[in-house]
């Protein structure tokens, strides 16, 4: 099954931190943090949907201002998600325009805001071009287990962490890929028809065996008839979806370490910065960033298929095979062992 979620890093391992993520078939991206986004071409921004902002430390935000340049003049409501305080960044970014001429746009652009506290209650505001982005209140809520948006398609989660302000991980997790295998439809005597769709969206859902699937060729056809879920199942390949994590900017801290581990559980890729070299790990502490050898032992930890470091700091420029190296070390159990604890 062709992954879904495509993933690639907007200025690569030691650049800016921004991770742009396309949906196969579909004209829509999200991105992971907000740094540098002068690599991504127009077209490209105005995919994008959904932005997740870890934390408003210059390197993860200056991107702001090219994504409003780009869109300002087009209809098009973009979600932003960031940490506590991440309303009122927004809200200073747009206050630093002039917008009297508003009126005369015919299409409303709309940023819908929310920021997460590390108690996971969220905050939502809206800020519309045609009212010249002054901040609206729609409300405040809680994210359910750390969810922070859910589609069929897909959902993004997120886990709160230290970086001497609150700096918030993600993951996205694509929905399992439901097959219906026609041969054994016609097995069985079943038909083709809309009610496919209701099959497929109970197991995504986890309906139990003895939900009632109603089968017909149309829904009101006079052939409509029930069966459980469990009976149907012959019918059925389920593929599980692709997992992709996203980490940076956190200190090496018990709670950190344990979040970030439940975030990234089991996912296929995971981003992680490796800020610093394990040589350098007490600078990384005062800095409440990551090392390699922390960001490979975190990968091993959680049991990923493959880690993708980032955000190496420039001190350590021309030097990304050493940096990796060291992240691939850890990661496969042979360096360091213990260390950074
Ligand atoms: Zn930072
Ligand atoms: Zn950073």
């Amino acid at each position: 099954m062709r992954p879904l979620l495509h993933p690639s890093l907007v200025n690569g391992r030691s650049g800016d931190p921004a991770l742009y993520v396309e949906t196969l078939f579909e004209k829509r991206a999200i991105l992971f943090d907000l740094g540098d986004i002068s690599n991504l071409s127009p077209r490209k921004i105005q995919r994008l949907e959904h932005v997740f902002v870890s934390h408003t430390h210059i390197d993860h935000f200056i991107g702001f201002d090219r994504l409003l340049r780009v869109l300002v003049g087009r209809e098009k409501t973009i979600r932003l998600y960031g940490p506590t305080g991440f309303i009122d960044h927004v809200r200073h970014k747009l206050q630093g325009y002039c917008w009297n001429l508003v009126d005369r746009y015919v299409s409303d652009l709309v940023f819908v805001v929310t920021e997460i506290a590390s108690s996971l209650a969220t905050n939502t505001a809206r800020f519309c071009l045609k009212h010249a982005f002054s901040a609206e209140a729609v409300g405040s809520s809680s994210s359910i287990e750390g969810v922070l948006y859910s589609e069929p398609t897909y959902r993004v989660s997120t886990a709160v962490l230290e970086h001497r302000t609150l700096c918030l991980g993600f993951a996205i997790e694509e929905a399992a890929h439901v097959n219906v295998w026609k041969n054994r439809l016609a097995e069985l005597g079943l038909p083709l028809g809309p009610w496919l769709r209701e099959l497929k969206r109970a197991v995504i859902e986890n309906r139990p065996g003895n939900h009632l699937i109603r089968i017909g060729s149309r829904p009101t056809s006079p052939d409509v008839r029930e069966l459980p879920l469990d009976m149907l199942r012959s019918v059925l390949t389920v593929t599980p979806g692709q997992k992709v994590a996203y980490v940076t900017d956190a200190a090496d801290t018990p709670e950190n370490r344990s979040a970030i581990i439940r975030l990234a559980q089991n996912a296929d890729l995971l981003f992680i910065e490796a800020a610093f070299a394990q040589a350098d790990k007490a600078l990384a502490l005062e800095r409440a960033h990551l090392t390699t050898a922390a960001a490979g032992r975190l990968a091993r930890e959680a049991q990923v298929r493959r880690v993708e470091p980032f955000h190496f700091s420039p001190r350590y420029s021309g030097q990304e095979t050493r940096l990796l190296d060291e992240v691939m070390m850890a990661f496969a159990g042979q360096a360091h062992e213990g260390a950074g604890s």
